[in-house]
């Protein structure tokens, strides 16, 4: 008989959370902790959503997208989940860039940017001032007319290699390009640029591990291989959520699934305003990525000195085409040392190497001509990486690729988004609970909102408002 994964579950939660991205499972914390009676469904067997890990034979444990984030992290960690957890971010140093318009290395802040765009990009310290000023300045209520690229021209007129400097990494953070608003570029920025790129010491399946025991302290009934097919309304809210069978009643909702399925899917447009379903309908969603998971035999190493980030690209000149061409001329390097990314005290060292890739690339191949596209991208791309470090092909002990398919399956993400929506996407997601009562989204969205850190505090800023709509119920009137 298969297993019931929803055994002694109860028949009614204050607020169910579909989906344990970290949106997800930060506001089932919050939420916990602030007693209010909580079920986490997780459609996939694992918690963390993008932000989990895999094993293969051998001991080679993979990171899905732990390659770094900006240091608001630490914070919010401390401050939503525990000390354990925020004690244990630490800072990549070694940030580099190698293509056809300049190499070089970087701690990745603003001081050593400005030093970079003075001394070696001929720039005036006053016009990086005030880029810098301009950025950090940005926010959510500003125009959202200006696009990324006119701001770079604004100060930076016709430098492509200063936009590939200031844009490549960003690209790379949230998926965002040239033709999206300034607003998204200046606040992702600005975080990173405030300290650095930092990554948590220990890998996702140690994060994963101690979030799950926290949530579970606050009380949060956690189940997996419990995907929500339906939310039922009842009187303009929400009612109940449709489960392996089984209907659980509720009083709030929090859907960390892709936004477009929770709308259009699990509610229906059927029970929504048109007005409001036509927008949801016009969400773009983010490109997805590939991915290439290298992992080196035992007793071979790296030499820090390869970096800990590393940009490279053969392209020419930077632009949006490119980055997303399943041509790939683009690949960001992640390395992981036994230092930054210890495994079970095992000396062992892996290689990630990332590119930004469109679904329609991969989803139309038919499976032979798709396991050989894969192949073709882990050959190429070790290939790639011989140019850096040579030899490293007999290194390697394991190595297989990601796609955008990849990333559909184990998330349900509609076109494998690995960050969620394009800006549109925040307002509608905004705009859920006014449209049905109780019904709140928290997930990566409008580009801002995407990322470890913009998942981390949408759940925050969801999780507050779902408490004060829990808690203003409750109080007798
Ligand atoms: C390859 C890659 C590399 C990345 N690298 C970085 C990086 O270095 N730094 C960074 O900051 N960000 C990175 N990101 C982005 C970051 O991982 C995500 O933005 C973030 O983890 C998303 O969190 P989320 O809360 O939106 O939910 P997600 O992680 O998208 O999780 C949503 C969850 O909902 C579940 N779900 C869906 N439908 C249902 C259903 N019907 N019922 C129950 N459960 C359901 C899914 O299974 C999933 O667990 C990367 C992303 C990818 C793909």
């Amino acid at each position: 008989m298969p297993r019931d994964h929803l055994k002694g579950v109860q028949d009614e939660y204050d607020v169910v959370v579909i989906g344990s991205g970290l949106a997800g499972m930060t506001s089932a914390n919050i939420l916990g902790r602030a007693g209010h009676r909580v079920l986490l469904l997780e459609q996939h067997y694992k918690l963390g959503g993008l932000a989990t890990w895999f094993l293969r034979p051998g001991s080679h444990t993979f990171d899905i997208s732990l390659h770094g984030f900006p240091h608001g992290m630490i914070k919010s960690c401390r401050r939503y989940w525990n000390r354990d957890i925020s004690d244990r971010i630490v800072q990549l140093k070694n940030i580099r860039f190698d293509n056809p318009q300049f190499s070089l290395t970087t701690t990745f802040d603003r001081e050593d940017f400005s030093r970079l765009l003075v001394e070696r990009f001929g720039q005036e310290p006053a016009t990086v001032k005030e880029f810098f000023d301009t950025a950090r300045g940005m926010n959510f209520y500003d125009d959202q007319n200006t696009t990324t690229g006119q701001l770079f021209e604004r100060f930076f007129p016709g430098r492509n290699d200063i936009v590939r400097l200031l844009m490549e990494p960003i690209t790379y953070a949230n998926g965002s390009t040239l033709e999206d608003p300034a607003i998204t570029y200046g606040i992702v920025f600005s975080n990173f640029m405030s300290k650095g790129v930092f990554i948590y010491e220990g890998g996702t399946d140690d994060l994963v591990k101690r979030m799950k025991q926290e949530l579970e302290s606050n009380n949060v009934d956690i189940r997996i291989n419990c995907g929500v097919d339906k939310i039922d309304l009842a009187g303009g809210r929400v009612s109940a959520v449709h489960v392996g069978g089984r209907k659980i009643r509720c009083r709030a909702i929090v859907s960390n699934a892709n936004l477009k399925t929770t709308i259009l899917k699990m509610i229906g447009e059927d029970k929504l305003d048109r007005d409001y379903v036509d927008q949801a309908n016009a969400v773009r969603l983010n490109n997805s990525s590939t991915q290439v998971y290298m992992a080196l035999k035992e007793g071979e190493e790296i030499d820090e000195s390869s970096g800990d980030l590393f940009f490279t690209s053969t392209a020419k000149d930077f632009n949006t085409a490119s980055l997303l061409s399943r041509d790939i001329t683009s690949r960001t390097f992640s390395f992981y040392y036994p230092r930054t990314r210890p495994w079970k005290k095992k000396e062992r060292y892996a290689i990630v190497s990332s590119t930004n890739a469109n679904w329609s690339d991969w989803s139309e191949l038919g499976e032979e001509e798709y396991q050989q596209s894969k192949q073709d991208l882990v050959e190429t791309t070790i290939d790639a990486l011989e140019r850096y470090i040579p030899g490293v092909r007999d290194k390697i002990a394991h190595a297989e690729a990601a796609t955008p398919r990849t990333f559909h399956h184990y998330t349900r993400h509609e076109m494998g988004a690995s960050f969620g929506t394009k800006f549109e996407g925040l307002q509608v997601s905004r705009e859920l609970p006014n449209q049905v009562g109780g019904m709140f989204h928290a997930g990566s969205v409008g580009i801002i909102m995407s990322g470890w850190l913009g998942a981390i505090n949408y759940g925050v800023i969801v999780s507050n408002e779902v408490d004060q709509l829990l808690t203003s119920e409750a109080s007798p009137v």
